[in-house]
């Protein structure tokens, strides 16, 4: 049986990389049943659509027990509340990674005390990695062994094979 989502972990994972694996298996330790939500970012234009950000979520959490992928819609705090999740889970990478999660934490805030948000300092490994510097990576072909999931890699350069 699938576990009651107690955390929603929301994000782009326009590509997922190993940054995001580490955040959730350990949410994934800490709450008994952890929601990874893509949501799509009104200002953003991603290289994958939501279809393939699942897929490539799925089947890299597949593994993990008491985590499952879904689409998000609408604000975070609302989407938190409908799938009964108390927590909002983020990295953060370093300061100034907190310093950009800050406003959104606070907004958040401001739309629901029902909800806390809850950081996880990026383990030292992937302090450096985005999914931004992936794709950009992947532009020039270089070498993503170590970065992403498996499979990614392969998707991305298809991906971009087909730009
Ligand atoms: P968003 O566009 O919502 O920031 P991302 O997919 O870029 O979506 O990131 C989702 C969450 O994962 C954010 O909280 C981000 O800070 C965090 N994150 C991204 N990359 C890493 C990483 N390498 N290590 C730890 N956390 C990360």
């Amino acid at each position: 049986m699938q576990p009651q989502d107690r955390a929603l972990y929301p994000g782009s994972f326009d590509p997922v990389t190993n940054g995001h694996l580490d955040i959730i298996r350990r949410a994934a330790r800490v709450f008994d049943g952890l929601c990874v939500a893509v949501f799509t970012h009104p200002s953003k234009r991603p290289l994958f659509s939501v279809e393939e950000r699942l897929g490539m979520l799925q089947a890299a959490v597949q593994d993990i027990p008491g985590v499952r992928v879904a689409a998000g819609t609408g604000l975070v705090v609302e989407y938190a509340q409908a799938i009964g999740a108390r927590a909002v889970v983020r990295g953060v990478r370093g300061t100034v990674g907190l310093d950009e999660e800050v406003p959104t934490a606070l907004m958040n805030r401001r739309l629901s005390e029902a909800v806390d948000t809850v950081f996880f300092l990026a383990a030292p490994d992937w302090l450096g990695l985005s999914s931004s510097l992936v794709k950009e990576l992947a532009g020039y072909r270089a070498s993503l062994a170590g970065l992403v999931p498996p499979g990614v890699e392969a998707m991305l350069i298809a991906k971009l094979n087909q730009l």
